[in-house]
């Protein structure tokens, strides 16, 4: 579905295939998203200054947090989180905008697609998938639930060594969606039943 409306934020958007490009999204050399993958410095800079990981300006009052099951057990989501218009939008248009592809992909390798300047960008490059890739290929695709949260609750998880990793999920009073549920493993059964998360039955509407 290329053809959700773009919110009115991403007139001056770039877009690919009627597709607004995510900020966090990785680019190649000759400037076209790999959609899909994500660019590591962009997610930092978006949770460091608090903007969007879609349209990339800050956020305001209210935020939208992407978040799995094991997100809920570790604490924190490791997406940027965005405005609930371009949540909304990348909800609508396609999940991979948000870079949620690699984990609901069932092959071990990334297609390996080639831009207009190879030579000078990292798809150029011989690479080897990350142990990161490897592990979540071939996993059934884990529920995904959008939490709606006040600015002011918004708190970084972060580590010495590696900086931000992600929001915090201590949330006084998130409001919790379910936005597909996708083929949850037994791990993920259990943490949804421990955090009460919404199950597809219960209202998954919007
Ligand atoms: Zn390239
Ligand atoms: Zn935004």
């Amino acid at each position: 579905m290329a053809n959700a409306a773009i919110p009115i934020q991403f007139a001056y958007a770039p877009t690919h295939n009627g597709m607004v490009i995510p900020y966090i999204a990785l680019r190649h050399a000759d400037g076209t998203p790999e959609f899909g993958q994500i660019d590591h410095d962009r997610v930092a800079e978006c949770l460091l200054e608090k903007r969007c990981q879609l349209c990339a300006q800050r956020l305001t009052d209210t935020a939208v947090l992407m978040a799995r099951p094991q997100d809920f057990g570790a604490g924190y989501g490791p997406e940027p989180a965005q405005h609930p218009q371009c949540a909304a939008y990348a909800i609508r248009a396609c999940p991979m905008l948000s870079g949620r592809l690699p984990r609901h992909r069932d092959r071990t390798r990334p297609q390996r697609r080639q831009c207009s300047r190879p030579a000078a960008c990292w798809c150029g490059q011989p690479t080897e998938p990350s142990a990161d890739a490897i592990i979540r290929s071939g996993r059934a695709a884990t529920p995904w639930y959008s939490v709606r949260f006040p600015m002011a609750e918004y708190e970084l998880k972060t580590s010495a060594r590696k900086g931000p990793r992600g929001i915090s999920l201590a949330l006084t009073n998130p409001k919790i969606r379910l936005v597909s549920w996708g083929g949850p493993d037994q791990a993920d059964l259990g943490r949804v039943i421990v955090f009460g998360l919404p199950l597809p039955d219960a209202g998954t509407d919007g």
